[in-house]
């Protein structure tokens, strides 16, 4: 039987659970530096500030939520393990989490992830179990996991405490500069945007928040729109973190409530936005993490004046391919 609107609602975290995340937090996460450059202020006419989750650990605020997750482990849950799907910063997310609170985790790789990401991961002291994503079942193998090993599966955003952790990155910022007119926060499953939801909702709550996905995959955009969660294939883009194909059931009701406006940027955009960024603030942001200043800077002609916030959501680029971007060969 489908989920009624209210039973969702009930299951949704608040910004008292943003509070609670934090405090795990303290002391283990970076409390990761605001910049501003006056070069790109006088350029788009605004006063913009960037939260640089790049500098947070393993490079991306997923730290944060993997780590808010596991620290609520039970002793059973942290004696068997924890398992997650991933080849992108989650997975190194969970890996550090885990080797920080002595958990085991076992992350599940397609068997053409970039052997660098895997090498990255299994440093942490993570297992990596690689399957074949053409001949065998990602579902299966994870069942096999959970059921037969008792791991606990932590997703990438559709989890109460993962959403609940991510809001810590935009309550530091307002707790840093104090309200905002508008954000800027990319978007891929949404566990990011929501929670930055709940910390603007009680810090910021008259700012105009804006969700940004690439073009080649605006599902979310869709979802608002639609009113339902609107699933794509796995879209064609340079934003690595952001090829997700739907959000999430908890990810998506917290979208819906709080109405953020959904913006897309092209792959060209992103390359742009990352090019200012090394040029003017000397910070190296992978393409997802450029997506909110690819945005802003397309309609900063509207924002004159204003103080705007713009989140930087990771820096893991290899520096080749960061070269190869930038120099348009990529
Ligand atoms: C995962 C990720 C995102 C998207 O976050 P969601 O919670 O899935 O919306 C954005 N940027 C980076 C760098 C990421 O790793």
């Amino acid at each position: 039987m489908p989920e009624t609107r209210n039973n969702v609602e009930s299951r949704l975290p608040t910004y008292e659970e943003v509070m609670a995340a934090a405090k795990r937090l303290e002391g283990v996460a970076h409390r990761t530096p605001v910049l501003r450059s006056r070069l790109i202020d006088e350029q788009l006419g605004a006063e913009v500030v960037f939260k640089c989750e790049n500098f947070q650990r393993i490079g991306a605020f997923k730290f944060r939520g993997a780590y808010n997750a596991l620290s609520q482990f039970s002793p059973e849950q942290r004696r068997a393990g924890v398992v997650a799907y991933s080849s992108g910063n989650h997975a190194q997310a969970i890996a550090l989490a885990a080797q920080l609170l002595d958990v085991p985790a076992t992350i599940v790789m397609p068997h053409d992830a970039p052997p660098a990401k895997a090498a990255a991961t299994a440093a942490y002291g993570a297992t990596v179990v690689r399957y074949d994503r053409y001949t065998e079942d990602r579902e299966e193998i994870g069942r096999d996991l959970e059921e037969r090993h008792g791991l606990t599966l932590i997703p990438p955003y559709d989890h109460y405490d993962v959403i609940a952790g991510q809001g810590t990155a935009v309550k530091e910022l307002l707790e840093d500069v104090g309200e905002v007119d508008a954000l800027f926060i990319p978007l891929g499953g949404g566990g990011l945007l929501s929670g930055s939801l709940l910390s603007v909702g009680a810090l910021s709550p008259h700012c105009a928040v804006y969700g940004v996905e690439p073009e080649a995959g605006n599902d979310g955009q869709r979802s608002l729109r639609e009113g339902r969660i609107v699933h794509i294939d796995t879209p064609q883009t340079i934003a690595d973190g952001a090829q997700t194909q739907h959000l999430g059931e908890l990810t998506f009701a917290i979208l819906q409530r709080s109405g953020p406006t959904i913006l897309t940027a092209t792959d060209p955009e992103l390359v742009e936005a990352m090019g200012s960024l090394v040029t003017f603030m000397k910070i190296v942001v992978e393409p997802t993490g450029a997506l909110g200043f690819a945005a802003f800077r397309r309609m900063a002609s509207r924002l004159q004046g204003r103080r705007v916030g713009v989140l930087i959501s990771g820096g893991n680029v290899d520096p080749a391919r960061l070269g190869a971007l930038l120099a348009g060969a990529a």
